[in-house]
C-alpha cells in the first residue's frame, strides 16, 4: 500500500458543530440548496447569497477540528507515500487540524472570487456591501465556492492521483454529489482497494470494496492507526 487518496465530505466536520449538506429536513441551515448555492441564485438575489456565506464564513470562529481533521493530518504527516486529502468541504477545518496535502475541491469560505478580474484573495471579512477587490478595485467579489453547474477546481490533480493511487477513502460523503460521487468507480477502475467511512450506509455503500458505519471521529483515528501499523 503506497498510494492514498482520501475524499471527505461535509460529515467529517458534522461532530465540529458544522451543519451538513442535506440534513432529514433537505435544508442547509434553513435555505434550499437552490436559492443559495447556484450562479442563477447569486445573479437573482446576490445580497441573500451574500449573507448566507458570510454567515457560514463567520461560524467557522465557533467550530474547530475535531479527533477526525487531527488523525488526518497525522496521516499526512507521517506517510511515506503519496496521499492526498480532496474535500468536498468549504470549512477550513482539515488545515486548522494540521493537513498539507489537501485541495478544495469546491472552493472555500475564507476565500473571495472577482468576478471582474478573477483574482482570489483571502478573506475573512463580509461580502455584504460590496467591498472592492484588493486587486482590480472593482466591486464585484462573490464567495470563492464553486457552485452547482460550476466545475469543480483540481479537477487534473485529482484525476491523476486517483489514477495512481492503490487505496482510495470516502469520509463522510452522502455520495449525492457528482462528480465526486464518481471518484469510487475510478479508483475502481485503477485497480485501488475502496472504502467508506459514514455515519450510516450512503446511495454509494455498494459501489465501495468494504465500509465502516459510525461517526468520524470514532473510525478515522482507528482507520489512521491501522495503516500507520502497517
Ligand atoms: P452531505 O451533507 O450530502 O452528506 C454528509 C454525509 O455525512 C451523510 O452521508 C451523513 O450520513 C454523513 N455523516 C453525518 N455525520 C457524520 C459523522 N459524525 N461521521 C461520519 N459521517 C457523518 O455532504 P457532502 O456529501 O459533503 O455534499 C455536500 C456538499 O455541500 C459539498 O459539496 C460541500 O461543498 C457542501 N457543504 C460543505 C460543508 C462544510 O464545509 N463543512 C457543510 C455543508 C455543505
Amino acid at each position: 500500500m503506497d498510494n492514498i487518496v482520501i475524499l471527505t465530505g461535509a460529515g467529517i466536520s458534522a461532530e465540529s458543530g458544522v451543519p451538513t449538506f442535506r440534513g432529514p429536513d433537505g435544508l442547509w441551515e434553513g435555505h434550499r440548496v437552490e436559492d443559495v448555492a447556484t450562479p442563477e441564485a447569486f445573479d437573482r438575489d446576490p445580497v441573500l447569497v451574500q449573507r448566507f456565506y458570510d454567515a457560514r464564513r463567520a461560524a467557522l470562529a465557533t467550530v474547530a477540528p475535531n479527533a477526525a481533521h487531527r488523525a488526518l493530518a497525522r496521516l499526512d504527516a507521517a506517510w511515506p507515500g503519496d496521499l492526498l486529502i480532496v474535500t468536498q468541504n468549504v470549512d477550513d477545518l482539515h488545515e486548522r487540524g494540521g493537513a498539507k496535502r489537501l485541495l478544495h475541491m469546491h472552493g472555500e469560505l475564507r476565500r473571495a472570487l472577482c468576478t471582474g478580474c478573477g483574482a482570489a484573495p483571502a478573506w475573512d471579512g463580509d461580502l455584504s456591501g460590496d467591498p472592492p477587490c484588493p486587486r482590480c478595485r472593482q466591486p464585484r467579489l462573490r464567495p470563492d465556492i464553486v457552485w452547482f453547474g460550476e466545475m469543480p477546481y483540481h479537477m487534473d490533480a485529482i484525476e491523476a492521483a486517483i489514477a495512481g493511487c492503490d487505496l482510495f477513502v470516502s469520509i463522510g460523503t452522502s455520495g449525492a454529489v457528482y462528480p465526486a460521487a464518481n471518484f469510487v468507480r475510478w479508483a475502481e477502475a485503477s485497480g485501488a482497494a475502496t472504502l467508506e467511512l459514514n455515519l450510516e450506509p450512503s446511495a454509494g455503500t455498494p459501489l465501495f470494496d468494504s465500509a465502516r458505519h459510525g461517526p468520524a471521529s470514532l473510525l478515522v483515528p482507528a482507520l489512521v492507526a491501522e495503516l500507520l501499523a502497517g
